[in-house]
């Protein structure tokens, strides 16, 4: 099954969708998102809003 994460989800006014295979690749996907279109580095993502980037995260049925 497919994990989606959508940009919106996080606050964010962006209409960009990610999805894959594996949690793990979608946080690779979102933080490459995340430096090339909203400007932040993936290093500098606190842990808070990692976590609430994974709550996001949802299984497309
Ligand atoms: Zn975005």
């Amino acid at each position: 099954m497919a994990k989606v994460l959508r940009c919106r989800d996080l606050g964010l006014n962006c209409p960009k969708e990610m999805r894959a295979e594996s949690e793990e690749e979608l946080m690779k996907l979102a933080a490459q998102h995340a430096e090339q279109d909203h400007g932040i580095a993936a290093g500098t993502i606190p842990p808070s809003i990692l976590a609430m980037v994974k709550a996001a995260i949802k299984d497309e049925g």
